[in-house]
């Protein structure tokens, strides 16, 4: 079922009280521009409109409540509790020339039992409603802080939760967020009908599959999700949302040592994305190094650098364009995979 946001709340109530168009305007701009963040301070609004508001969403805009946060030099994450008491993550990458990019999180833990993953190991709680997912932005920008931009690979699988559809609406609506589509990447492990829906609807919108192993049989063991959407399925989907929107397609690879990063890997990793067709120069891998957590398999551990760096000229000689994933935030757990809500 989708979540009312309270957007459309907002204006429901404002028809309701058969309030001009404007009033809508009004309430943005005192979120957005002059970073309101309680009705009852919207002074431009009448009292009674105002007393409607909180009488229906309550006194605070925000329906996150921050309650511990932890800075690194260019990393801070923030512990949110949502209304039913459970928690869920948010990060904000500070990058050199003051570009700040946010890592939000789809759903309360995760279903999916991705075998590196800390989240994985919580189990699914429940989807985030689409102000749950849009709060987590609107709370560092009521704080003042600019919203470059964001990336859904915190805590869940987003093409797992309908409601980020209806969050991507509000993110690039002008008269709220307005992010441009092309600032926003949504991450998958591969679900395919949210792919599709993902390439009709915001076909602008990045998109990054998660791959982990270019081997069948390695990948359903590291990520389950495999048995139910193969690898090859996807990447026959992944083609078509080429095709469609003429975009690039990441692939996130997380270099677990002795696991997936042998010269075979690369290889393999190379072979599948040079059969693809006239859009295969549209793919491009990015090799995360991987994040150990106190609750994820004492087994996996980072690659070596030379490791790396050979991975990156096999992919290189065969003509795939690699990125080494820089990494931020492993000493506060705000690395990708790290989410655990703690
Ligand atoms: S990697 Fe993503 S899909 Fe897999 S368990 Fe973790 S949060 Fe879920």
């Amino acid at each position: 079922m989708k979540s009312t946001s309270r957007y459309e709340m907002i204006q429901q109530i404002l028809t309701e009280l058969k309030q001009p168009a404007y009033r809508f305007q009004q309430i943005a701009e005192a979120i957005f521009k002059q970073k309101i963040g309680e009705y009852d301070k919207m002074t431009i609004l009448p009292k009674a409109i105002r007393s409607e508001l909180i009488k229906n969403l309550g006194e605070r805009v925000l329906s996150l409540t921050p309650v511990a946060q932890k800075t690194s030099r260019q990393v801070n994450k923030v512990l949110f509790s949502i209304e039913d008491g459970e928690r869920i993550e948010a990060v904000q990458l500070r990058y050199e020339r003051g570009w700040k990019s946010y890592c939000i999180s789809s759903q309360c833990g995760c279903g999916y039992g991705c075998r590196f993953c800390a989240t994985g190991t919580i189990g699914l709680k429940r989807n985030l409603t689409a102000d749950e997912i849009t709060d987590q932005l609107l709370y560092f920008h009521l704080k003042g802080q600019a919203l470059d931009s964001v990336s859904f690979m915190g805590m869940g699988e987003a093409l797992a939760n309908p409601n980020i559809f209806n969050a991507l609406t509000i993110l690039t609506d002008p008269r709220t967020f307005g992010l441009g589509y092309r600032r926003i990447t949504v991450s998958t492990i591969g679900i395919l009908p949210g792919i599709d829906r993902l390439t009709k609807e915001f076909p602008q919108v990045n998109l990054t599959f998660s791959l982990h192993s270019p081997f069948d049989e390695q990948r359903s063991e590291l990520m389950p999700i495999n048995n139910r959407f193969p690898l090859q399925d996807v990447l026959n989907k992944l083609d078509q949302h080429i095709r469609d929107t003429g975009r690039k397609v990441y692939i996130a690879y997380i270099l677990l040592r002795g696991e997936n990063d042998s010269n075979e890997h690369a290889e393999a990793i190379a072979a599948l994305l040079k059969q693809r067709g006239p859009w295969e120069h549209l793919y491009h891998v990015n090799l995360i190094p991987y994040n150990s957590t106190v609750v994820t398999p004492e087994s996996y551990h980072q690659s070596d650098n030379d490791r790396v760096q050979k991975f990156v000229s096999i992919l290189n000689s065969k003509g795939i364009k690699v990125t080494v994933r820089t990494q931020f935030g492993t000493d506060i757990d705000a690395a990708c995979g790290q989410l655990y809500g703690s």
